[in-house]
């Protein structure tokens, strides 16, 4: 783990300061400055990565004395990835220090063990690491067509690929199988891992896949989703936004369409 080393309370540096799921930023940019000038406190932060090698600082907004404006991490996808990958891990962080107060052994109250990166019981000594929740995420294709879902929680009527949950006991390719199924009623195959994106809302961990329809037909899950249903890619409706994986998932389906033809 990185610490503290150089940096001082001169030193410019990233800071990113958090509240649930959103972010300090300045002018719509990431303050770039030292703790001093910018009236933080030092030794609450602690030095989460390097970004362009420069030091990047986390720091809770409970720490800071005065009035931020916080904006969400979501609105921050289009940053440069290696710096939201930066600032997403602060938010992890963050939720960390405020969901991991008191000790699951024994009910004693938790410090943040700045040498870890962790919480550490005040009675029992244990170190209790961030959570992670393991989420999978996967595009279907059917010859010319995607499968693209409607949840109901996204106001703008956008459609996505499928995610779920991992369970205990389940490999991701069940997983992955699992969840498409329950959603629509579609069975899969040729299931290949694609690659992944932390993100932070709270702390999860998606791992995506492509997979190819097998059998069935459409009937989705109206609990979890408004709609499912088979898109054609030169009529594809308003999907996840730039900087995910749901996005990345989709537009390497269009492309291997493409390729086919
Ligand atoms: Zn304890």
């Amino acid at each position: 783990m990185l610490k503290k080393g150089d940096i001082n309370r001169t030193r410019a540096a990233y800071w990113c300061v958090v509240s649930g799921s959103d972010i300090w930023l300045q002018q719509g940019e990431l303050p770039f400055a030292s703790s001093d000038s910018l009236g933080l406190p030092y030794h609450s932060a602690i030095e989460i990565g390097r970004y362009q090698d420069e030091p990047v600082m986390w720091l809770n907004e409970s720490e800071v004395e005065h009035e931020l404006e916080l904006v969400s991490l979501r609105d921050c996808l289009s940053f440069d990835s290696q710096l939201f990958l930066l600032m997403s891990k602060a938010v992890q962080y963050g939720h960390m220090s405020q969901t991991l107060r008191f000790c699951p052994q024994c009910g004693g109250r938790n410090h943040l063990n700045h040498n870890q990166l962790a919480m550490q019981c005040g009675e029992c000594r244990t170190l209790h690491y961030p959570r992670i929740f393991p989420c999978i995420i996967v595009a279907v294709r059917k010859q010319n067509q995607i499968l693209l879902a409607q949840h109901p929680r996204h106001r703008n009527g956008m459609y996505t690929v499928i995610a779920g949950f991992l369970e205990v006991g389940e490999t991701l390719e069940q997983c992955v199988a699992r969840e498409v199924k329950e959603e629509t009623g579609i069975e899969v195959n040729n299931i290949r891992y694609f690659g992944s994106q932390p993100w932070a809302f709270p702390s999860s961990m998606m791992m995506g896949f492509v997979a190819d329809y097998q059998s069935g037909q459409i009937k989705p899950d109206y609990s979890e989703l408004s709609d499912a249903r088979w898109f054609n890619i030169d009529a594809l409706p308003p999907v996840a936004p730039q900087g995910t994986i749901a996005r990345q998932l989709i537009e390497y389906t269009i492309e291997q369409i493409k390729l086919s033809h």
